[in-house]
């Protein structure tokens, strides 16, 4: 075996990750729709196109292909798609600012030209730092929702769901972000602490406590709870709002908290969750205080256009000159604010499109799949017992997919594209026939658009083929991985979809990853300044220690700090692993070997039987998803193993060009090329690099190892004299001796005596003989060690009498001394801890050293 190229003494990450990015084909990683291998689908997150591939997408990446990788050795015909999910406010903003325009001052077109072509630079961008992280995605299934061919999908979905009932419009209270102008779904709503002040006013004889007075204009009622006997002489009577003096009814209701404020609240339409409940339960009035735009509505009369800041402002003015307002206590209050801009969310009753949700099918069908960790399965249980509400998909956007559906201008009905015709705009094209109830061609496109997750939620219908014609072959896919974050968004709509659409669950297994925080411990923010990008990393250590740090930083599930350490050690670990190998490759080179030689040596059977115990272990671990553990595994087996025990072990007999080379040359190059084969996940650059030494192929192309053989008598033995050569090598080592310095003669007395194959004899340059039974050992006393810390204090300038007394006794009282000694011609009692003895041993009457390896014994006679 010669290896095509020179062997370089340092790794140059740089060089080698860049040469094989090169040399690697896309092809190789294309699912093949045609092969008899068993399908593995991974439904992946499709990213939201910034321009940068953040940490945290690569980190979740790098579990991907770790498994993409793993199941391709083992077999599998692997898809692993990417998707890009471009729709979505971020871009219009940033459109907007770019162009220095508004949404509104370019057609709806030309809008979604600039944001389609904002989109496609960054996912070339994109692209690049994938394929510089090596991740093996299968290019021929990407896909961008952006485009007909997707957005064709995601419109005949929702036509199918619209069919079928799952889908309807409905004028229905809904959140709603004022300032972004667009319904948002619960999912979208995150929740802030905020101070503000609670009210207390007059509201036509009864004491009420409000934090929002601005929507006194839409109060619909009074409630009080019905045993309060405060409020009895109310039941049924009417109050005048103040201010606006419109009546409303007083109601009783169980929810209300007498404790609270008053304990008679006023319901709006809406002030909150609570309001929209007693809306429904007691049909009362609808009262429309807040447009869409965030403005006071003509109901609020000399209030109308104010924003609602202004009319609270207004309004406790007002209250204060009518002597209407009694006090103000400040209180703790949870608001719900749109997730990307922070605006407190108005409930606002528009007509919307809903998706039904039915929590019975979604648990039932989330059962079915696995949880990885386990755990992440709450969090959806959580979510879907808590669900109050159908979910609002429409968006009063422009960059989304459209709704497709028309309106008759004249009789008001709903007219649907045929799904042939779809990709479809209702707000540029017309349908094909007229109205086919009234014959009308006074047609009205729908202007709503589509929630994004409409389009992600379908991801895996994407991949695995799904037209609408049945469920596709591979459907449900294999995995789905994603973070803990979206596990109420991206994993619930998709289950939902999956079983609206196929009645199944859209996989088997769903693989959560954590965050990503800061070096600081903190999420990486812009502010904070904590950021760290993949780039960054990449330029300085490499693809390959980035992804281990991956692997290794964290348990599956659990958020991961980010640490430059890690990654350095990492890169250490590829420069010891390089040194190894380049060790092993050029002892191989060196002179020939038989490459069927047989393992007779004790060492070369211990190593393939420890390689079989790290192999087991791995492939356990990675099964598991616990890659932290797999790859702390590996370094084990390449470290400590083969590195310091059993190179050390074996470096004799590899110089020496005695028979027994062949089984170590051949055992090293097992261990390299299953080494190289168990990295290939991980650090796919550099176990490609180092096994294309091997001059076997692509690593990347071979099968996931399995173990040799469990041989644990030779594993026991090993581990032994593996133990035994370290327990030397230390004497050695604080003996002063050099590591390579003649030892003299070493007798291991054993109850079992092992055939080294001299191993031992040769690391340590010793004369070794293995002994059965017991050494004959004699021991002499050799003087007397004292302990000057005890006698100096103690006896002073007495001390020299005290200690030539002690050497002076015979050897049996120094063994077992007496109570007292003769010091100066006075009895003085012999303290604790005084003096000691020292030993030596003799063996067939001549001086030797002892080590003990629990019942092993030892002797070393140094050479003089
Ligand atoms: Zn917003
Ligand atoms: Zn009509």
């Amino acid at each position: 075996m010669s290896p095509s190229r020179d062997l370089p003494k340092n790794y140059d990450f740089a060089e080698v990750e860049g040469r094989w990015q090169g040399i690697w084909r896309d092809e190789d990683h294309f699912f093949d729709p045609g092969s008899e291998k068993p399908p593995f689908v991974i439904d992946t997150p499709p990213p939201y196109p910034t321009g940068s591939f953040h940490i945290g997408n690569a980190f979740n990446w790098c579990y991907i292909d770790f498994i993409a990788r793993y199941k391709r050795m083992n077999g599998y015909n692997v898809m692993f798609p990417q998707g890009w999910d471009c729709h979505g406010l971020p871009t219009e903003v940033k459109v907007e600012e770019i162009h220095g325009i508004t949404k509104n001052d370019v057609p709806r077109d030309e809008f979604r030209r600039m944001c389609r072509e904002l989109t496609i630079g960054n996912i070339e961008k994109m692209r690049k730092t994938l394929r510089r992280m090596g991740f093996s995605v299968d290019w021929s299934h990407e896909y961008i929702t952006m485009l007909p061919a997707y957005y064709r999908k995601t419109q005949l979905s929702f036509l199918r769901m619209l069919n079928s009932g799952y889908i309807y419009q409905s004028e229905h209270p809904v959140n709603f972000c004022t300032r972004c102008e667009t319904a948002i779904a619960f999912a979208e709503v995150s929740y802030e602490d905020r101070e503000t002040v609670l009210n207390f006013f007059d509201f036509d004889g009864v004491e009420i406590a409000t934090t929002r007075p601005e929507l006194l204009a839409g109060c619909v009622a009074v409630a009080v709870h019905p045993e309060d006997e405060r409020y009895g002489h109310l039941k049924g009577r009417r109050l005048k709002v103040p201010l606006f003096c419109h009546e409303v009814p007083v109601i009783t209701d169980e929810v209300v908290d007498p404790g609270f404020g008053s304990g008679a609240v006023m319901i709006c339409t809406f002030g909150d969750k609570q309001d929209v409940h007693w809306w429904k339960q007691h049909s009362l009035d609808l009262r429309k205080a807040i447009d869409k735009s965030g403005r006071m509505t003509a109901i609020a009369g000399k209030y109308a256009g104010m924003k609602p800041d202004e009319c609270r402002k207004a309004i406790i003015a007002d209250m204060a000159a009518g002597k209407i307002l009694k006090r103000t206590e400040p209180l703790q209050q949870r608001v719900g604010t749109c997730w990307r801009c922070k605006t407190p969310i108005e409930i606002l009753s528009e007509r919307q499109w809903f998706v039904k949700i039915v929590p019975e099918e979604i648990m039932a069908a989330a059962k079915e799949i696995s949880w990885n960790p386990r755990h992440m399965f709450l969090r959806m249980e959580n979510w879907v017992e808590q669900m109050e509400w159908d979910w609002c998909i429409s968006r009063q956007r422009i960059f989304a997919t459209p709704i497709p559906v028309w309106f008759c201008a004249k009789c008001g009905d709903m007219i649907l594209p045929a799904e042939a015709e779809l990709p479809v705009d209702p707000t540029s094209e017309k349908p094909c026939v007229p109205c086919p109830s009234c014959g009308s061609d006074e047609i009205i496109g729908e202007e709503d658009v589509l929630d994004t997750w409409m389009d992600s939620s379908i991801s895996v219908l994407n991949v695995t083929g799904w037209d609408g014609s049945g469920v596709p072959d591979i459907f449900p896919a294999q995995i789905r991985p994603q973070g803990h974050d979206i596990i109420r968004t991206w994993a619930f709509y998709t289950i939902l979809r999956s079983v609206a659409l196929t009645g199944t669950r859209p996989w088997d297994e769903i693989l959560i990853n954590g965050m990503v925080l800061g070096e600081d411990g903190f999420k990486m923010s812009k502010s904070r300044g904590n950021i760290i990008s993949p780039e960054e990393i990449v330029e300085k250590y490499g693809a390959d220690s980035l992804r281990q740090w991956a692997a290794a930083g964290a348990s599956t599930g659990s958020d991961i700090m980010f640490n430059w350490n890690d990654v350095v050690s990492a890169s250490r670990f590829q420069t010891k692993l390089w040194n190894i190998s380049r060790f092993i490759l050029l002892q191989l080179e060196r002179k020939e070997f038989d490459p069927e030689a047989q393992y007779t040596a004790l060492a070369d059977r211990w190593l393939m039987a420890r390689l079989s115990v790290s192999v087991d272990e791995v492939t356990d671990a990675i099964n598991h998803y616990q890659f932290d553990r797999a790859l702390k595994s590996l370094r084990e087996f390449a470290w400590d193993v083969l590195a310091d025990n059993y190179i050390e072990l074996v470096k004799g007999r590899l110089y020496s060009d005695e028979p027994g080379r062949d089984g170590a040359c051949r055992a090293l190059t097992a261990a390299l090329d299953t080494l190289c084969r168990m990295m290939a996940p991980y650090a796919p650059h550099f176990s490609e690099e180092c096994y294309s030494f091997l001059g076997r192929g692509s690593v990347h192309n071979t099968s996931w190892p399995a173990p040799v053989g469990r041989d644990l008598g030779s594993l026991e033995e090993g581990e032994l004299l593996v133990k035994l050569v370290a327990e030397l090598r230390r004497y050695k080592h604080e003996n002063g001796m050099a590591l390579n310095a003649p030892m003299g003669k070493i007798s291991v007395f054993s109850p079992r005596p092992m055939d080294d194959s001299g191993d031992m004899a040769r690391t340590l340059n010793a004369e070794v003989s293995w002994r059965s039974g017991a050494a004959k050992l004699e021991k002499v006393c050799t003087g007397v060690q004292f302990n000057m810390g005890v006698i100096g204090p103690l006896f002073r300038k007495d001390a020299k009498a005290f200690m030539d007394a002690i050497t002076s006794l015979p050897a049996e009282l120094q063994e077992n001394p007496p109570e007292s000694v003769m010091v100066s011609g006075a009895e003085v009692k012999i303290p604790e801890d005084s003096f000691s003895l020292q030993y030596s041993y003799m063996v067939e009457g001549e001086k030797v050293d002892l080590i003990t390896v629990g019942d092993i014994i030892v002797t070393i006679r140094k050479t003089s």
